[in-house]
């Protein structure tokens, strides 16, 4: 069972965070990110899933910015951003925690926030909060980033996105390379931040922690959106079927944003 993307929204909340319409990137010969289209609701948390190569980076640095758009736009909240830098559409409240956490590694953990607090928007989000956010970082503040675990860096990679104060934060690959207490260190502080209100997206390669924590799932494969579903309507096999391209598995076709109830 597919619907199209959107239509799993949950639409007692109002409006729509981030919209992306006809999104369409690539490397070279290669297209990537095929016309997407995908709308995510204020305070909604969206798991993209997907294989090895299915297209979910280039779509998150195209989302962001940083990866240029062959076709397609971008809205934030009502502001399309399409032909803006990344720089700006960070500006406006949309961060990306890349894969590999990509820290300053000479840079203590203090210096690596204040940094991104000067590139982002005022907001709820300062030292004080992320620190409560993310407990693991208060006695390591003066420490430089290189001198960190895997799971202490990311928690800094998250909380370095969340010192530009995003309404839309997008997190690639949230649990690569880290231990399974480190990965559940990094979901308790990121169960404590949906209650802020942030827009997450978030590319989870472990399909249960995906269904688990998302409001709703999202499945990439060659670089189309091939499922959608809220968490609870999805099973962990229909999204292993689409994960694999596996019958049964089609195409979504493009959506316009959810109507309102009557
Ligand atoms: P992964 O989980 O491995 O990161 P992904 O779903 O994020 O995969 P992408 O990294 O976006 O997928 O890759 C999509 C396609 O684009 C793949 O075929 C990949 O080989 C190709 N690709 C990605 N980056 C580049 C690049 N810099 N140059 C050329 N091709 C690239």
């Amino acid at each position: 069972m597919t619907t199209p993307v959107g239509a799993g929204l949950d639409t007692t909340r109002t409006g729509t965070a981030l919209t992306v319409s006809r999104l369409t990137a690539g490397h070279g010969l290669l297209t990537a990110v095929h016309p997407v289209d995908l709308h995510v609701a204020p305070g909604e948390v969206l798991a993209l899933v997907g294989a090895n190569g299915a297209g979910k980076t280039t779509l998150l640095r195209t989302i962001a910015g940083i990866h240029p758009a062959r076709d397609g736009s971008v809205r934030l909240g009502d502001t399309d951003v399409t032909p803006l830098s990344a720089h700006r559409r960070a500006r406006l409240g949309l961060a990306l925690v890349p894969e590999g956490r990509r820290l300053f590694p000479e840079l203590t953990v203090a210096e690596n926030l204040a940094v991104a607090a000067s590139s982002g928007r005022r907001g709820r989000w300062d030292v004080a909060t992320v620190v409560a956010a993310f407990p693991q970082l208060r006695d390591l503040l003066s420490r430089p980033a290189n001198r960190l675990s895997g799971g202490q860096q990311q928690a800094v990679a998250i909380g370095r996105a969340l010192m530009t104060n995003p309404s839309v934060l997008m997190l690639d690959e949230v649990s690569l390379g880290l231990s399974p207490a480190a990965v559940d260190l990094v979901y308790a502080s990121l169960t404590t931040l949906r209650t802020s209100g942030v827009t997450v997206v978030l590319v989870e390669q472990d399909l249960a922690r995906a269904l688990e924590f998302a409001d709703r799932v999202v499945c990439m494969l060659e670089g189309r959106l091939v499922l959608e579903g809220t968490s609870g309507d999805l099973t962990r096999d229909q999204v292993t079927a689409a994960y694999f391209g596996l019958a049964g598995t089609r195409s979504i076709p493009a959506a316009g944003p959810p109507q309102e109830q009557p």
